[in-house]
């Protein structure tokens, strides 16, 4: 598989390094104290043409495919995680079901302002009762007229706070299980959806997530996202769609952690000598360039596997377990390279240490990755031959 980026891709992505190295990264520790990504760069984030990744051209976006996405994700995941989580948000699980599933007439509604980032996406699928076993959701929707009036809750919704639209999962028959549920786009200002407490999180400052109410709030029945009954099946595309690009900027951390590891370990001089010249400081740092190089292989293999619009649910669950182990263990190198410094808050390695570990978490846990791909290969034995070739 050819791994290149065509010229176009190649100069956005330079653009943005710029963009990031020069207007972002260097307000880091503002962001992070501030808990708050501050009004100027949100602003020149949407003249960047941030928000507008994932939305078709006709709908003002940039219209780039999967691989051209994760080249402009691995820039952004290179800075602070929070800035990262508030467009990766909006523009993966937040926008792409409109992008996928919406109607002529939703898109022309909602994708411009999505695009410009004057309106903010959020995905809101789990609840109390259902987080792993996201199908369990108690939300409802029930069909009265032309609307749905919609009851219940969820919890810990990225971007909620600053959300203007929301794709949210409803059970419309609670008979049918994980077939009796809809997905449904509502905007923020529906009488009856209402924001609950913002969560203190251990990492991800700037990106708040939040609980979402539903209190009789009545949807009109043109918002229902696909078709009824298939919110689930929407919900799990949702997010196969978007386990490429959280690897991509998985990726990027990883490698900008990588780079500052090399840096300190030739300026770090202990017992005469850089700390580079140690043996065993060599093998950390080949051990994660490896795991970095793994990474950024399987990222855009699998998102060239999207753009040819093969089935990747085995695929993108194994690059979304790999982008998040792989991030993790090169951000716990990362800090034993740094020693000391790489404990202290005022430096940043401690805060990508800290933001590591919620991609574990998040959008399908790393022991739900597994059972999806164990599940995947078991279904590939049983029709003939556990696939794994490129
Ligand atoms: C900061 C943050 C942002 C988030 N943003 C969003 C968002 O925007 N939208 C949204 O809808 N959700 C969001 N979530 C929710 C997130 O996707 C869930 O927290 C996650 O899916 C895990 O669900 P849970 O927390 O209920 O854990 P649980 O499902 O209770 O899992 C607890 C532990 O048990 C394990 N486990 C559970 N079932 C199994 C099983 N069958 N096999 C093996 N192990 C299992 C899990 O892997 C985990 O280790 C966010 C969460 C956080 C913390």
């Amino acid at each position: 598989m050819n791994f290149e980026l065509s010229e176009d891709i190649q100069s956005l992505k330079e653009g943005i390094r710029d963009f990031i190295d020069h207007e972002v990264e260097p307000y880091a520790m503002e962001i992070e104290e501030m808990n708050e990504i501050p009004e100027r760069i949100m602003e020149k984030t949407k003249q960047m043409g941030l928000f507008a990744l994932s939305v078709p051209e006709e709908y003002g976006g940039l219209g780039l495919s999967m691989v051209g996405k994760c080249a402009i994700l691995e820039e952004i995941g290179r800075t602070h995680n929070g800035y990262t989580t508030v467009i990766g948000g909006h523009t993966g699980i937040g926008g792409v079901g409109i992008v996928e599933l919406g109607t002529e007439e939703q898109k022309s509604k909602y994708l411009p302002g999505m695009a410009s980032g004057e309106r903010i996406g959020a995905f809101a699928l789990t609840e109390p009762s259902a987080g792993s076993h996201a199908s369990n959701l108690k939300t409802t929707a029930i069909k009265k007229g032309d609307k749905y009036i919609l009851n219940g809750s969820k919890h810990y919704i990225t971007n909620a706070p600053i959300a203007d639209i929301f794709t949210v999962m409803a059970v419309t028959d609670p008979e049918r299980g994980a077939r009796g549920i809809t997905s449904f786009i509502v905007e923020k200002d529906t009488p009856g959806l209402v924001i609950g407490k913002i969560e203190q999180k251990m990492g991800l400052h700037g990106s708040h997530s939040s609980e979402v109410f539903f209190e009789g709030c009545e949807v009109p029945v043109d918002n229902v996202l696909g078709m009824e009954g298939e919110g689930y099946i929407n919900a799990l595309k949702i997010l196969a769609n978007g386990r490429a690009g959280m690897a991509a900027r998985n990726l990027g951390s990883a490698d900008k952690l990588l780079e500052m590891s090399i840096d300190y370990a030739h300026n770090r001089i202990q017992f005469g000598k850089p700390i580079m010249e140690q043996q065993i400081i060599q093998h950390y740092l080949a051990e994660m360039a490896v795991e970095v190089e793994a990474l950024r292989s399987m990222v855009y293999r699998v998102a060239t596997m999207v753009d040819q619009n093969k089935k990747v649910i085995k695929e993108a669950a194994m690059v979304k377990l790999l982008g998040s182990e792989t991030y993790n263990r090169v951000a716990d190198k990362a800090v034993q390279i740094h020693g000391g410094i790489g404990y202290i808050s005022e430096y940043p390695i401690e805060r990508f240490y800290r933001d590591a570990r919620i991609t574990r978490i998040y959008e399908g846990t790393s022991e739900i990755q597994k059972n999806i791909i164990a599940s995947q290969i078991q279904k590939e034995y049983k029709k003939g031959g556990v696939s794994v070739g490129l």
